[in-house]
């Protein structure tokens, strides 16, 4: 890909984060800018936890149209911001923030880019149960996001079962559904799994190539999907797991995806080039 031409009338979105070498954002949004032929650019900004405030000012300062947000601001971020989407309030999280003449909206988008890739794949919200695996930000996201688009029944597995029951607690009135939580051992349950349609790995387990916790795989329905929302160059032992017994598996680059192409829409108003970004990600991820 050619280096962005940049002029006078170049609006700049980028992204805040600490680390931030690691991003593939870039990437994929300057492929996106310049397949559009749209005079953007998309920078990675490495912000200090201490710096948040100064940054955030920054955008008005220096008028960038938006910003993504992503480890360890998405939370801490919305209270410089001034006024939020319904699913960065219901989140408390923000990764997508729209510079509108110095009012700073905040948006998450990480949910909504689950849900386009489970379309995109072809699931369907009456095709049965679903396990989140993990309670953190990202099953918070994806949660919010099945439960409105009525997903479900939804059980939550995770290591520590208080930080499962604060997300059924929070969220079991958005959908009319079942939301329970249940510790990790119930990986192993027959009845669990046996019901499962859709299985998700939202922890950080497998990032570092570590083994996945013990799971019957077996015993999962042969339509079963494993969606690990982490990404490497190889598949995770999460979804090797799943590939031995030949379920259908997706991994965190259709969540980033999507993710990507709603905030590429956000800030430029034109529809996301889904290919050339899904392309630009493959090469940057090689
Ligand atoms: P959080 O730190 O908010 O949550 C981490 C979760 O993992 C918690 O439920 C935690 O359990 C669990 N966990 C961590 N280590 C272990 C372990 N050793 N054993 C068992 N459970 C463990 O992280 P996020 O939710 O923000 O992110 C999780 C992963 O999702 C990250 O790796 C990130 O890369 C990926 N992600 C991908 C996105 C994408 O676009 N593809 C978007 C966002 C995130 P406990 O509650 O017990 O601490």
């Amino acid at each position: 890909m050619a280096a962005p031409v940049v002029s006078g009338n170049t609006r700049i979105v980028g992204i805040f984060g600490d680390p931030i070498a690691h991003t593939r954002s870039p990437v994929m949004q300057n492929a996106a800018f310049q397949a559009c032929t749209l005079r953007y650019v998309y920078v990675p900004f490495l912000v200090h936890p201490s710096g948040l405030s100064r940054a955030v000012q920054s955008i008005r300062v220096l008028n960038l149209a938006g910003v993504n947000v992503t480890v360890p601001h998405k939370e801490k971020i919305v209270r410089y911001l001034d006024s939020l989407s319904e699913e960065a309030q219901l989140c408390g999280a923000v990764n997508t923030i729209i510079n509108r003449d110095g009012h700073l909206f905040g948006d998450n988008t990480d949910g909504r880019g689950f849900l386009q890739s489970l379309e995109e794949y072809g699931l369907s919200p009456q095709r049965g149960e679903v396990i989140i695996i993990g309670a953190g930000g990202s099953a918070r996201a994806v949660l919010v996001s099945l439960l409105r688009a009525r997903y479900g029944p939804v059980t939550i597995v995770n290591r520590t079962i208080a930080n499962a029951q604060v997300l059924v607690r929070s969220y079991r009135h958005l959908g009319n559904t079942r939301v329970n939580a249940l510790p990790l051992d119930a990986l192993r349950s027959t009845a669990l799994l046996q019901r499962a349609s859709l299985i998700i790995n939202s922890t950080s387990v497998g990032l570092h190539g570590e083994e996945f916790f013990p799971l019957a795989y077996d015993i999962t329905p042969r339509n079963c999907i494993f969606y690990d929302l982490l990404y490497r160059s190889e598949p995770t032992s999460f979804l090797r797991g799943a590939q031995k017994v030949r379920r259908a598996v997706l991994d965190g680059r259709e969540m980033l995806l999507h993710q990507g192409a709603l905030a590429f829409s956000l800030w430029t108003g034109t529809p996301a080039p889904i290919q050339i970004m899904r392309r630009a990600l493959g090469r940057a991820l090689q």
